[in-house]
């Protein structure tokens, strides 16, 4: 069995997932850098540093899952930390601007298959990968999974006539990530009892691809809520967080 713990982390090629796997390897974790195209994730895995290793992975395709959970069994023997970090915001080309974004994802005009593509990779890919690395978890001492989420899927939040984001709750995206809060709460209750804890941790408004590069806040800031959830070995589970604390669900 691997000596050092293994941390794996989907969609690590780039934004937040590669700067997660980077301060993950700072705190001693070997990083399975997950990435949908394998060429970019090896790229990736060597700016991670030496102990990186790329893995291929689509949280969309069964059988990319089935034989990244089967590497990681026969190549390190353990998984001590799942960060479900892989999203996206639309099915379209590259480059969206956000503004256009939230009006095409009004609930009276979203195209189907869209809010389709989008539950498929942000919402049943993290039920599909969990269930895939949940024998390996069961396994560690002490196991985290954390859900990468928003601030933008609290149903609290959004039925707030004052909360000034909610204009932008639409049925596509943003509705992905409260089903995702949904999925993290039920698998953190049927765990409560074991060595695992789940976790829903948002990074805040951060520039990446996934906006357009509109976000406010750099991949460094954006990391920190995740990673900090991922290192806290006694922490709770269950909960849902953003840079500045307890967010509501
Ligand atoms: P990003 O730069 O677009 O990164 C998204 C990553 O997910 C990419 O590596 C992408 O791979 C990967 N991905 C997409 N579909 C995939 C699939 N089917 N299989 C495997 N990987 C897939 O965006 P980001 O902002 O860093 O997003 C990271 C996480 O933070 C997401 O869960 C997002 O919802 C969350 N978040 C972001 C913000 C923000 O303001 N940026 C705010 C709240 C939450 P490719 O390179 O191959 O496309």
């Amino acid at each position: 069995m691997h000596d050092q713990p293994v941390a794996l982390v989907t969609g690590a090629n780039q934004g937040i997932g590669l700067q997660i796997a980077k301060e993950l390897a700072g705190h001693g974790f070997t990083v399975l850098v997950g990435s949908r195209n394998f060429e970019r994730g090896e790229v990736a895995a060597g700016e991670v540093g030496p102990g990186a290793r790329a893995l291929q992975l689509d949280v969309t395709d069964h059988a990319s899952i089935a034989a990244a959970a089967a590497r990681i069994r026969d190549e390190f023997g353990r998984l001590d930390l799942l960060v479900n970090n892989a999203a996206i915001s639309h099915a379209g080309k590259p480059g969206r601007p956000l503004a256009d974004l939230m009006q095409s994802n009004r609930a009276s005009i979203a195209s189907i298959d869209e809010v389709r593509a989008v539950f498929e990779t942000n919402v049943f890919g993290v039920i599909a990968v969990t269930q895939a690395m949940l024998p390996l978890l069961r396994e560690a001492p002490e196991a985290r999974i954390v859900n990468v989420g928003s601030g933008v899927g609290s149903l609290t939040l959004n039925a707030d006539p004052g909360w000034s984001y909610r204009k932008g709750f639409g049925v596509g995206y943003a509705a992905s990530k409260t089903a995702l809060n949904a999925i993290t709460l039920s698998f953190a209750i049927e765990l409560e009892s074991t060595n695992i804890r789940v976790n829903v941790a948002s990074p805040g408004f951060t520039a990446t691809a996934l906006n357009n590069f509109e976000g406010t806040d750099t991949v460094e800031q954006g990391a920190r809520n995740p990673v900090r959830v991922a290192l806290d070995a006694n922490g709770p589970t269950g909960t849902f967080s953003g840079p500045d604390g307890p967010l509501p669900w």
